[in-house]
Formats: structure tokens, sequence, C-alpha cells
């Protein structure tokens, strides 16, 4: 998709789900095999930042040749960084791939479903352990690569202050954020009515993790598909987000409004919309 990405004008990747990756496959991907495809795609953007996930499976999504429990609650259950603390090797492939990868432009990786600070800390870990390892054999990388979390589960975002002073950047995954806020289910069509990022606790949340972002200092990025929703732009701009990410085919529409728009309008918008009390009320503001 990277060729896609360049055309339409992107200023770097917010969001590269690994999975695929992963999905696409019949094995585990190699450490090899992971670091052509990151090296690949971090050349091209040409310095721009290239935002990686690590592998996000569960939930929703299966890999053939990896045996997942069934599950009562799958979106609840042994998905993303659980599966990756609790099957380390996987995590330590993909990291030391990505800090090959990192030589040949600007990586920055992601945690997917972080819910608890000692994840991340257990994760951090593990990263330290794989750049000693590279250091060992000669390897460069970036030493400076930057770590950040995706803020998607309400636990994460309730207290973003505390895990602010711990990552380097937050993005914001309003898809997870607003399943597991509203406990609604992303995927079942009998609550699709109900499934809202536009749903008041929602849109406060999203706030909150972005004042604790600017309160330590940190960028704060939103790529779940609300960053490409237009009728959302001007808010999530008067809420002070830093970047939006969406599907390239978005990028230019919502690049748009931000361009027409100013800042302090958009504050004094921001603030007619947090005093709505129901979904409804903020859609027919904005
Ligand atoms: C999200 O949850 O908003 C997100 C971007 O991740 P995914 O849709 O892959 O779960
Ligand atoms: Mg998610």
């Amino acid at each position: 998709d990277v060729d896609a990405v360049i055309e339409s004008g992107a200023t770097g990747i917010g969001l590269y789900r690994t999975e695929f990756l992963f999905m696409n496959s019949d094995h585990f991907p190699t450490e090899e095999e992971q670091y052509q495809a990151y090296r690949v795609v971090a050349e091209k953007m040409k310095g721009k930042p290239v935002t990686i996930r690590t592998m996000d499976i569960g939930g929703d999504k299966s890999l053939p040749y990896m045996e997942l429990p069934k599950e009562d609650n799958p979106f609840l259950g042994w998905r993303a960084i659980r599966v990756c603390l609790d099957r380390e090797e996987i995590l330590r492939t993909q990291f030391k791939a990505l800090l090959r990868a990192s030589k040949y432009g600007q990586i920055k990786i992601m945690l997917p479903m972080i819910m608890d600070i000692v994840e991340v800390r257990k994760a951090r870990a593990i990263l330290e352990e794989c750049k000693k390892e590279l250091d060992e054999i000669g390897k460069i990388y970036d030493r400076n690569i930057k770590v950040g979390i995706m803020v998607e589960t309400p636990s994460t975002a309730i207290v973003a202050y505390k895990f602010a002073k711990e990552v380097d950047f937050f993005s914001i995954g309003t898809n997870d954020l607003t399943q597991y806020f509203l406990a609604v289910d992303r995927g079942n069509e009998m609550v699709a009515n109900l499934y809202n990022s536009f749903n008041p606790a929602v849109l406060e949340a999203i706030q909150k993790v972005i004042d604790a972002a600017h309160g330590a200092n940190i960028n704060v990025s939103m790529c779940g598909e609300f960053a490409g929703d237009k009728r959302a732009t001007k808010l999530l701009l008067g809420m002070g987000l830093d970047s939006f990410s969406m599907s390239a085919s978005s990028g230019l529409t919502i690049k748009k409004i931000i361009r027409n728009s100013n800042y302090a309008d958009a504050k004094k918008f921001r603030d007619l919309i947090l005093q709505q009390d129901t979904p409804e009320e903020v859609v027919e503001k904005l």
C-alpha cells in the first residue's frame, strides 16, 4: 500500500498493521522476512515517520498456523500484546526485525491493546535486550527509536497521564476504544446502532488522552476510523490532536478541512460539542 500512501501526500504512516504480514503467511514470518518488509516501507517513506504496530492477533483475527484457544469473549481475551508477552519469542523476533529496519528510515514502534503499565515496561525491557543482542553482532539500528502505545482500552485512557510518562507517543485507537468504552461489540450487527464514537463518553475520553499526552510533552495521534471521519475533524483539531492517521484515500479530504480551519475557532467549537449530552445531539451540532 505504500505507493498509494506516498501518492496521497501523507507526511508519514500512522498505523502499519503488521498482523497482515502474519496472516498472509503459512508460518510465523522470520526475522529476515519481517526485516525485508519493514525496510522497504521505511526506505520508500524516505525519513518520514512509519509507525509500525506489533502483532495484533486474536480478537477477530486468527493465524492458520497458530493454535488460538476457542474463547467465549475473544475481544476480551488473548490478543495483541497479551499474546506477545506470553509468547515472548514472537515479540523478540519482531523487535529485532524492526530495529534492523530502523537503519533505513524513521521507524516508530507501537504496542497495541495496552491496559496496564506493566505491559509497557515488560515490552520495553525485551526491546532493550534485543538492542543488546544486535549490538553484540554489530548490527546498526536507530538507537533513539521511539516507542509508543495505542490508547484503546478504558483503563489506559482513564490514567493516560501515568502512561504518558512511560512512552514516547500515544495513538488513539478509536475502533477499540469505542467498543470497550461503550461495551458494544464493534462487529455485532445487533448493536451496530449503539456503536458510536460520537458518544459523549468517548469524546471526553479522547480529550482526556490528548490533555494527558500534552501534559507530559508527548505527541498524540489518532489511528482509528474516527480520524478519517470528516464530521469529526474540526472537533479533533479543537481538542488538540497532533496528527491524524487514516486510509490514504481519505487523506486529502481531511487535510483540506484542517487547512481551512482556524484553531481558536475549533477550540470554541470543541467546547460546544463537549457540552452535548447524547450522540445525536453531538452529530446534529457537528
Ligand atoms: C483501533 O482499534 O482503533 C485500531 C486502529 O486498531 P484495529 O482497528 O486494528 O483494532
Ligand atoms: Mg485496535
